[in-house]
């Protein structure tokens, strides 16, 4: 049946202030028309109505694992489980991101391409999960970052086999590793996996198929690469010194250059900080660090300031970072990055939605587009945590979750 839906107030995603006396009309599951919802039609129409709420764009989630356990032991788990438990692990992960809210997710490595029948299997209605884009396994160096869960391959040429392996089944993204990482031992976050012609190489052949690619970046080295080869969007960008003795190496140039080539950056501000109040077992400094993280908050200020388009990314699957935390992610954004509210409510739909290339279809409340829709208690303009309380949630007009209760 074709709906209404109404609350307190409306944020269409756009960025404009939240709206009162608002009402979305849907039909066959799309925006048929943003009214005043004083003066709706008199039949024809389910009304949903939630007087003390703000309904919203659904949120688009652009990092995420689906096969990982964000429990304690998912390096082992990852490296050991069946394809089968895999796959389980996985239905139950996109379930649980879609009850949160998340009506897009993008994942960005899953091992033995077990994502593809788990979007097939959503897509058919099988099981319960967001709209759904996919990388496959991630592109990595011999003994390289997540070499457990991607394809290894060295030279130019295999680089390109390899992301071509993955559009063959159908990702709509690469996703290559362009320095080491922190879930995989003895790779070397501070240095360069790839040079930039190989990375610039994967990018024109996926660009060629129709594709975008995203590259994992934590140092410098492999951020300056990522731009040199045009790279559609840089993850974590944490600008980590070649030099251990150093922390950071930050290049204010190239940070501009991320801001004028239009690079979207997840800069995954909520990773590490669900640690530092759910691992009994973590460090105390580096729980300080995370929370208060100096000179790196200082740098994504400073991008912010200069124009970087940053995007929602919390990688899902990584030790406590579970599959409905996406409200951490605006937060941290707010707390870390500098943003206001409704900036950082942006960056995590509309923004997001851009960075994959589907904004189109969704990512804000306008005609025409998909009835992605959430319904948040209170007002996420005047509280960003506010998103924490997502009790309502529509997937192209049809109600999956409705008052906190999940309904498939
Ligand atoms: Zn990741």
């Amino acid at each position: 049946m074709n709906k209404i839906i109404k609350g307190k107030y409306l944020i269409d995603g756009n960025g404009a202030k939240p709206k009162e006396n608002s009402a979305v009309i849907i039909e066959n599951g799309k925006i048929k028309d943003i009214t005043d919802s004083n003066n709706l039609p008199k039949e024809g129409y389910e009304i949903l109505d939630y007087p003390d709420a703000t309904i919203m764009p659904g949120l688009v989630e652009v990092h995420t694992h689906m096969h990982v356990s964000p429990e304690p032991g998912n390096y082992e788990a990852a490296l050991n489980d069946s394809d089968t438990v895999l796959a389980i692990r996985a239905t139950d992960a996109v379930r649980k991101t879609l009850m949160s809210g998340v009506t897009t997710m993008r994942d960005i490595g899953s091992k033995n391409h077990i994502a593809f029948p788990i979007r097939d299997a959503v897509n058919a209605g099988i099981i319960p999960g967001p709209r759904i884009l996919l990388a496959g396994q991630v592109v990595t160096t011999t003994a390289g970052h997540c070499n457990y869960f991607g394809t290894e391959a060295d030279t130019l040429d295999e680089a390109v086999t390899a992301a071509r392996a993955n559009m063959k089944l159908g990702a709509e993204w690469i996703k290559i590793m362009s320095t080491g990482g922190g879930f995989t031992p003895r790779s070397n976050m501070r240095a360069a996996q790839y040079p930039s012609e190989t990375l610039k190489a994967v990018v024109d052949d996926a660009v060629r198929l129709g594709g975008r690619v995203c590259s994992h970046a934590h140092g410098t080295v492999g951020v300056v690469n990522c731009v040199k080869a045009g790279m559609h969007n840089i993850i974590h960008c944490t600008w980590l010194a070649e030099d251990p003795d150093k922390m950071f190496d930050y290049k204010e140039d190239v940070a501009d250059q991320i801001a004028e080539k239009g690079i979207y950056v997840d800069a995954t501000v909520a990773t590490g900080y669900m640690r530092t109040f759910r691992d009994p077992d973590f460090d105390a400094e580096q729980a300080r660090m995370l929370r208060d993280p100096g000179e790196r908050a200082d740098i994504l200020q400073d991008m912010r300031k200069r124009g970087v388009k940053f995007v929602s990314g919390i990688d899902s699957g990584m030790l406590y970072v579970r599959f409905g935390d996406i409200a951490y992610t605006p937060e941290r954004m707010v707390d870390v990055i500098g943003m206001g509210n409704m900036e950082a409510i942006v960056a995590c739909t509309k923004t997001s939605a851009e960075c994959l290339g589907v904004d189109e279809e969704t990512g804000t409340i306008d005609k025409g587009k998909s009835a992605d829709i959430i319904v948040v208690d209170g007002n996420p303009n005047d509280d960003i945590k506010a998103l924490h309380n997502i009790s309502t949630v529509m997937l192209r007009g049809n109600i999956v979750k409705e008052d906190g209760k999940e309904l498939i």
